[in-house]
């Protein structure tokens, strides 16, 4: 399928790296293609930069291309509109990838790389998962229903990767395994059948992921997730992996305090340039299945906020119970806000909180009452003056 040279090159510093190269143009979570566009600006002169088609609403579609190596590598963020932290990550090797670094003119040679940074260029503006038709592209490859779907496609046929890295954001509800660590990256080596076997191409993808789970371990000792490999033949991953072709799904999770994504950008960062560096040099060939397989499974057992022992009036008696508030992203008036609402109420046995308080048996009041209610946005006191706001302790 492809061949190595071996070249040992000295070991690099991801750190350092992620710091030299960092593409300042790009923060946060409301990245669009009025972000990036200034930016492939700069890429254009050296005919890295082409527009490969349309979205519904009739945006451009992006491709980066880098490289006339032999070994193909197809990757694209942001299928899912409001998955931006791989794009940021992108940007970043981008910028990597123009510089002096002895590693770039080996990589040259070796890899061709054809990246797609925004793929939903309107779920982007409008801050979805979904597309302007309110399709989620990652279940539309049996139907192809949608331009951004048919043209991944058509990309993926007329390049003929080695392989595809299919990039997205997850949730912060995930810890990494049976843990309280949240899972900050997690991968998948998807399943190309109802049986999750496991053949040559997985193989190739799953030694690929433990490549760069080893680097991860440490800079994140016990944040790495992997997700559930169900076969579903409505997903890109699992049609590209049937088709042929090792294909690895990269989630960028919760790191703790980064809403914002930006040290998880730094993550995705070092998983993008350790697993090239793995290819190069053929690192992956002695990885095994057993190493893939050690990587804990997402677990969802978090919620952003927890309280614990709280008073409440139920039924007019009092009871201690816990409950937990959720932010959701929101665009308003153009600006992307994380505002928190109550998202359960219970014992929350084996759920944690990224951030917990203990009431000490304090009473819960709103404006509405002493009850906390699902979907309430998170604003009440606990005692006589201890005043959340927008979930969190106001000091
Ligand atoms: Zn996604």
């Amino acid at each position: 399928m492809f061949t190595f040279v071996s070249l040992k090159l000295p070991l690099m510093n991801y750190e350092l790296l992620f710091e030299q190269y960092k593409e300042s143009q790009l923060k946060g979570r409301y990245v669009r293609l009025e972000n990036i566009v200034p930016v492939l600006e700069r890429y254009k002169e050296k005919n890295r930069i082409e527009v490969i088609g349309q979205s519904v609403l009739g945006q451009p579609i992006y491709k980066y291309a880098f490289g006339n190596g032999s070994l193909k590598i197809l990757m694209w963020s942001q299928m899912h509109g409001n998955e931006s932290t791989t794009t940021k990550a992108l940007f970043d090797l981008f910028r990597f990838l123009d510089s002096e670094d002895p590693e770039v003119e080996l990589w040259r040679n070796k890899f061709t790389f054809y990246i797609i940074p925004i793929l939903n260029p309107d779920g982007a503006q409008l801050y979805t998962r979904e597309n302007a038709n309110k399709i989620d592209l990652n279940r539309d490859f049996v139907n192809l229903s949608q331009p951004e779907s048919r043209l991944l496609l058509e990309v993926f046929h007329s390049f003929k990767p080695d392989f595809c890295y299919n990039m997205h954001d997850q949730r912060t509800i995930f810890a990494a395994g049976k843990t309280t660590n949240p899972a900050t990256v997690s991968f998948l080596a998807p399943s190309f059948d109802e049986s999750r076997a496991v053949n040559d191409v997985r193989l190739q993808a799953m030694k690929l992921i433990v490549a760069m789970n080893s680097e991860l371990q440490k800079h994140i000792p016990g944040q790495v997730g992997r997700f559930d490999d169900g076969f579903n033949r409505n997903c890109v991953g699992d049609t590209f992996q049937q088709l042929g072709v090792s294909t690895v799904l990269f989630e960028a999770g919760h790191f703790k305090n980064d809403y914002l994504r930006e040290e998880t950008r730094k993550y995705i960062f070092i998983s993008l340039l350790s697993g090239l560096s793995a290819l190069y040099e053929n690192d992956i060939v002695d990885n095994n299945i057993e190493d893939y397989l050690n990587i804990p499974q997402n677990n969802i057992c978090f919620y952003d906020i927890v309280y614990r022992n709280v008073r409440i009036n139920y039924d007019n008696s009092d009871l201690i119970t816990n409950f937990a508030s959720q932010f959701r992203e929101e665009l308003i008036e153009g600006q992307l806000v994380f505002n928190a609402y109550i998202s359960s109420i219970g014992d929350l046995e084996g759920y944690f909180g990224h951030v917990e308080y203990d009431a000490k048996g304090a009473l819960y009041q709103d404006e509405m009452g002493s009850l906390p209610k699902i979907d309430e946005k998170a604003n009440f006191t606990l005692g006589k003056s201890i005043k959340f706001v927008n979930g969190l302790l106001k000091n």
